[in-house]
């Protein structure tokens, strides 16, 4: 399989806290079992709500697939485990580090 990491034109993963960057492998398989390059839309640059972790890089958002987004959104869930939020957005699915004790 030679399925990719697509980085929307004007978004750098460059600053993305170490746990953060590791899901990148997890979810690219992912996306892969399902036929899909994942496409990560926006980190830290954009507009978030004021307390949203995009703006420390502990948060990044992918394309939601329509067909396929409520399953892949359970399974980055179930991949990242309890100290990631995953949250299907209208037009994303939105993935945060936020460790819970
Ligand atoms: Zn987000």
């Amino acid at each position: 399989m030679a399925y990719r990491i697509l980085i929307k034109a004007g978004v750098s993963i460059e600053r993305l806290k170490r746990p953060v960057r590791r899901t990148l492998n997890k979810l690219v398989w992912i996306y892969a079992q399902h036929g899909y390059d994942l496409i990560i839309t926006s980190t830290y640059e954009g507009t978030h709500s004021p307390s949203s972790l995009h703006y420390s890089d502990e948060a990044l958002d992918v394309d939601d697939p329509p067909e396929e987004k409520q399953e892949i959104t359970t399974e980055i869930k179930t991949s990242l485990g309890r100290d990631f939020d995953v949250i299907l957005e209208s037009d994303h699915i939105h993935i945060e580090y936020d460790p819970k004790g």
